[in-house]
């Protein structure tokens, strides 16, 4: 590589929902930014994503029924594992657990698990702690080696020739596009 070229700087620009912040680690050999979303989430995404429109914010803007691609995130089985990892609460959740809902015809707590592109239901309960309980013990039995099949799977993608479509998670809540 005999000529050096002058290292683009994105610091300050926007693009769609994201404010570049600063340089991130290269990603398999690409350059990266650290980027803010307008939600306040942060991301590190490849100066190429930035550029070619293909992601615009963290994954939070683009609602339902998007190509996965542009989600920013990782999908394993039909199974999104940030949702897992987060425990992400719906905000119309009744109960401020993720999958435990109350029914208020049969006035009863109902506790389901999404897994895998399948709704499953664990039982209805008169107390909510049943059901918090009942979704707890299915989250471990299914969701543990799932996440533990997906970080090995990440690590095994971890080496610079793998580009993966889609995203990886770099270090503890930012997320890797
Ligand atoms: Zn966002």
């Amino acid at each position: 590589m005999g000529h050096s070229r002058k290292k683009l700087d994105l610091t300050g620009q926007k693009y769609g929902h994201l404010t570049i912040l600063e340089p991130a680690e290269n990603i398999g050999g690409r350059t990266a930014w650290r980027c803010l979303c307008d939600c306040g989430q942060e991301v590190v995404v490849k100066t190429c994503h930035l550029r070619n429109g293909h992601t615009k914010s963290c994954g939070c803007q683009n609602g339902l029924g998007g190509p996965r691609s542009a989600l920013g995130l990782t999908y394993m089985d039909g199974t999104c594992v940030e949702m897992i990892r987060t425990r992400t609460v719906r905000s119309n959740n009744t109960s401020g657990t993720p999958g435990v809902d109350w029914m208020a015809k049969k006035q009863r707590w109902r506790a389901s698990i999404c897994f895998k592109g399948k709704r499953r239901y664990l039982g209805s309960f008169k107390k909510l702690e049943d059901a918090v309980k009942a979704r707890k013990r299915a989250e471990d039995e299914l969701f543990e080696p799932f996440l533990k099949e997906f970080s090995q799977t990440a690590e095994d993608t971890s080496e610079p020739h793998s580009d993966q479509p889609g995203g990886i998670l770099q270090g503890k809540g930012t997320k890797v596009l």
